[in-house]
């Protein structure tokens, strides 16, 4: 995945249509024992932080985050800046448990970060797992609509679909 048509300038990590066409080719979708998980990422209130700190400072936070992203996953997850200040992770074979606790891991650690004095950077997770629905495009639905409801807890907040069984 070298092609710069795949890259991010700015994080350097995936953009949305490496992202897309990684996780196509993984070819999870037949193979039933291949579990992964989709972690959609939303950086809190970051209007707030260009409209602070400017523009730039708001790049610079942007490719800190995905390089913290970056250092805190699996060798083997996927990393990519979704659209504006959204990343996405899809982890593979993980529990749902194991992925809560990954987005959870990931969480914190944004929580944790002073870039250029710019503190309380938090983020919001929807996780959506492959147990939850047959194809990735609803698996990446349920992540959405998890981030959704995360966002509406009131932000550095995980969110994931409860199984009552
Ligand atoms: P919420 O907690 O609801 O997600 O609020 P938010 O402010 O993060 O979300 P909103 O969608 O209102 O604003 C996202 C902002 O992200 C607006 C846009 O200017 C900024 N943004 C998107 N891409 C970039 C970028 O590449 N660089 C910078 N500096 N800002 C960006
Ligand atoms: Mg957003
Ligand atoms: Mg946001």
């Amino acid at each position: 995945m070298e092609n710069i048509a795949y890259i991010d300038l700015l994080t350097r990590v995936l953009n949305r249509r490496g992202i897309e066409k990684v996780f196509d080719e993984l070819n999870i979708e037949t193979t039933q024992t291949t579990r992964y998980a989709v972690l959609m990422i939303d950086i809190d209130h970051f209007k707030l932080i260009n409209d602070q700190y400017g523009h730039l400072a708001g790049d610079n936070v942007l490719s800190k985050i995905a390089a913290k992203l970056n250092r805190s996953i699996h060798p083997n997850d996927l990393l990519g800046r979704w659209g504006g200040e959204e990343f996405i992770v899809v982890t593979l074979n993980r529990t749902t448990q194991q992925a809560i606790e990954l987005a959870e891991k990931l969480k914190v650690a944004i929580s944790e970060l002073i870039i250029d004095d710019i503190k309380d950077i938090t983020v919001s997770i929807g996780v959506g797992h492959s147990s939850e629905a047959e194809s990735k495009i609803d698996v990446l639905k349920i992540a959405d609509d998890n981030l959704y409801k995360a966002k509406k807890s009131g932000r550095n907040f995980v969110c994931y679909t409860h199984v009552t069984s």
